[in-house]
């Protein structure tokens, strides 16, 4: 398989149509040794069922180990850290890992547990999980997603689970796009495998699952972003990481130079617009906060709108880490705890969000 080359496949049945798409793709050419240890690093960002929108079809995992084990490759490792407010132990046993992990005989390491190595990457030092230095030939499989912060979620940010808690806050207090596309200068993605089967168009914790029913396959992580960019109607400009990833020899955004593969000759239907999290976005006032913060307060305000009340807010919501020692009247998060209304937590969670702001509206009526 060519690095310019994206393969992509539609289908219902996961597992096999993952096994097909490898083969086509000759994945095992790729792989020098099989001696190499190969780790399969999926997106487990919070506790919830892959039909949810936020987490990588165990399917598809399963698929990828099938593929390898019947290729004579035992060496193999998955590998993923929550974000921030949730555990991975959790996860593991809400999407299905710690079956799989039992069923194929291949261990799964919770980055959260590793120890952090500082690195130079590019040029900016970050802290990285001590597992990513044990991996040989590592398999990116992120879910195709929307963002409320970075518009789209795939390869080069799927990279924010091999770090650990704290750098993950401190990626936001960074403006998260320059830290990610370092950390992709410093961290190799040797094949990608795309979850479209069912990603959020609109919030990186899932809720309003987009069937598609797809998968892609890739090799240089900058050409699959740029091309989800593409497939989500963005330019590839509007997201900066994946521009900032080229200029720093990660790879490649210019999707005219992609050769797109489509197995089967059915490429799937074209991805709805869905910009949800625009509308709501004007009622925040967000500097620096954590994916879980922010995460967790687009969901509640949509709550908020299918009931009537969101029109009904007439003060900025401020949430992030650049609120910390400041005042104001309306906060969310610990970060904000000098306002004068603020909920507390760190990050507090959807419905804390959801009951907290209600009663303010509700208060101020
Ligand atoms: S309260 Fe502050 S540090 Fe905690 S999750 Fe929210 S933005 Fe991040």
């Amino acid at each position: 398989m060519k690095k310019n080359e994206i393969y992509i496949k539609c289908g219902t049945d996961y597992k096999a149509m993952t096994k097909e798409l490898l083969k086509e793709c000759a994945l095992e050419e790729l792989i020098c040794d099989r001696r190499q240890r190969v780790g399969i690093k999926p997106n487990l960002v919070s506790p919830t069922e892959a039909s949810f929108g936020a987490t990588t079809h165990p399917e598809v995992v399963a698929g990828i180990l099938e593929y390898l084990k019947e290729k004579g490759f035992e060496n193999l490792v998955m590998l993923e850290g929550s974000w921030v407010g949730d555990r991975t132990a959790e996860a593991l046993e809400v999407c299905g890992y710690r079956e799989l992990s039992d069923l194929y005989g291949v261990p799964f390491w919770d980055t959260q547990k590793d120890r952090a190595v500082s690195r130079d990457c590019a040029g900016m030092k970050l802290n990285l999980c001590e597992s990513v230095e044990k991996i040989d030939f590592l398999i990116n499989v992120p879910v195709l997603k929307g963002h409320c912060q970075t518009k789209i979620t795939c390869a080069l940010k799927n990279m924010k689970g091999l770090i650990p808690n704290s750098e993950k806050r401190r990626f936001h207090s960074l403006g998260l796009h320059k830290p990610i596309a370092h950390l992709n200068a410093a961290i190799r993605q040797d094949f990608i495998v795309v979850d479209n089967i069912c990603g959020d168009l609109d919030f990186e914790d899932g809720g309003n699952p987009v069937v598609m029913n797809r998968i892609l396959a890739g090799r240089d992580p900058v050409l699959v972003d740029a091309y989800v960019c593409h497939m989500m109607h963005y330019d590839v400009n509007e997201v900066p990481y994946v521009v900032l990833a080229q200029e720093l020899g990660v790879g490649c955004a210019d999707i005219s130079k992609a050769d797109i593969r489509v197995c089967g000759g059915d490429e799937g239907e074209r991805i709805p617009k869905s910009r949800k999290v625009v509308e709501l976005k004007d009622a925040v006032e967000e500097v620096e906060s954590c994916s879980a913060c922010y995460g967790y307060l687009i969901p509640a305000l949509e709550m908020l709108k299918e009931e009537g009340l969101f029109d009904k807010l007439h003060t900025k919501i401020c949430i992030g880490q650049g609120f910390r020692k400041k005042t104001g009247e309306l906060g969310i998060g610990h970060c904000t705890k000098n306002f004068r209304c603020h909920l507390e937590g760190c990050p507090p969670t959807e419905n804390q969000i959801y009951d907290f702001l209600r009663e303010y509206i509700l208060q101020q009526d």
